[in-house]
């Protein structure tokens, strides 16, 4: 297949009508949005969700968020919409939260992975809102990454890893939040939270008052099933061995640059070190340093996480270590995307 690469600078450009066209009859477009990019089809149409698990790889139990583009559209696809769902949507959509309801029988169960349940967001992402609105449907849109691959943050990701497997390709730059959105569960008494995102559990028990949380996500219970069935797989991952050093800052540092110093002779692995900027001088000998950015600014450490990732592949790195990011809001959606790509290899000190 010819994939259709367009970088694309503001809403009003006329290749939006033609992706919007595209997704109608039945096509897949790659698009921004301000969490990660997005691979959409139209999510009202069975056979346009089959095409969207086939290009990524994606295990079919594994359901698409729906992306809508006015908060009057959610009655169109979700039953029984609680009022604190529109408490949550007047104060966070458009943006990085997405709700799971019932859903209405237009949702098909290619769509939703065979659940009776769908997972709806607003995006803020204009192109985004563009696309949606242009395409005159619903649009079912996991993020554009070979499933288990990093997710992509910008256009030369998506093109890495969808080129000759979709349509089209929107390119738009770097995504501003660079991690996936927030998830919580609309359909218990009292909504729970089944990934952590930008819209953290503070932001919205301030919203809405008593929120639980996914113990199988949140704890990192291993034996725990999580409910966001997303959560259950490997997922994010570098093509190198990659654990996270967890622990005194001092000894993860000590720990991590012995490891770089220490390697057995004729080895002959490459080794790569995850760090904030504080710390990135610490080891000179690794053979590529990720400044993921300063323990100041979470935002831009989030951002860049998968870029990292990715980068680790190029630099053909065999052994990765990273250091834990506790950042204050945004820390436990950054560990919980990192502790997923280390396949749960935590080294405790
Ligand atoms: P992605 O779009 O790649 O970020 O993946 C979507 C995430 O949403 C996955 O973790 C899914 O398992 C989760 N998800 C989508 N729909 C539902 C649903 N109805 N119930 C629970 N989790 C869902
Ligand atoms: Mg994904």
């Amino acid at each position: 297949m010819n994939t259709i690469y367009v970088k694309v600078k503001d809403a009003g450009d006329a290749a939006i009508g033609e992706a919007g066209r595209m997704i109608r009859s039945g096509g897949l477009v790659a698009f921004p949005t301000e969490t990660v990019y997005g691979l959409g089809g139209n999510a009202l149409d069975p056979a346009s969700s089959k095409k969207i698990y086939e290009a990524k790889g994606r295990p079919s139990d594994n359901p698409l968020i729906v992306h809508i583009a006015d908060t009057a559209d959610l009655e169109q696809i979700a039953e029984s919409v609680p009022p604190a769902a529109y408490v949550l949507a007047k104060k966070f959509w458009p943006g990085p939260l997405t709700m799971i309801f019932h859903k209405k029988p237009s949702v098909p169960y290619e769509t939703t992975g065979g659940l009776d349940t769908v997972a709806v967001r607003f995006p803020s992402h204009p192109i985004a809102q563009a696309l949606i609105k242009a395409s005159g449907t619903f649009i079912a849109a996991p993020s554009a990454n070979v499933s288990g691959r990093p997710s992509p943050t910008s256009g030369e990701h998506v093109l890495s890893d969808m080129d000759g497997r979709i349509d089209m390709i929107i390119d738009s730059g770097p995504c501003e939040i660079g991690l996936e959105s927030t998830i919580i569960d609309m359909t218990e008494e009292i909504p729970v939270i089944l990934r952590p995102g930008y819209v953290s559990e503070q932001m919205l028990r301030d919203a809405v008052g008593d929120v639980g949380r996914d113990p199988a996500v949140f704890d990192e219970d291993t034996t725990a099933r999580p409910k966001a069935p997303g959560m259950r797989y490997r997922h994010y991952a570098p093509k190198g061995s990659l654990a996270i050093v967890s622990g005194d800052r001092d000894k993860v540092i000590s720990y991590i640059r012995r490891q770089t110093e220490e390697r057995p002779a004729g080895e002959g692995k490459r080794y790569g070190v995850i760090t904030c900027t504080q710390d990135a001088g610490m080891y000179p000998l690794a053979d590529f340093v990720a400044d993921a950015g300063s323990l100041e600014d979470e935002n831009e450490i989030a951002s860049r996480l998968y870029d990292l990732l990715r980068r680790c592949d190029e630099e053909k790195i065999d052994v990765i270590f990273s250091e834990e990011f506790d950042t204050p809001r945004m820390g436990s959606a950054i560990m919980n995307r990192l502790i997923r790509a280390a396949g749960h290899n935590i080294i405790k000190l």
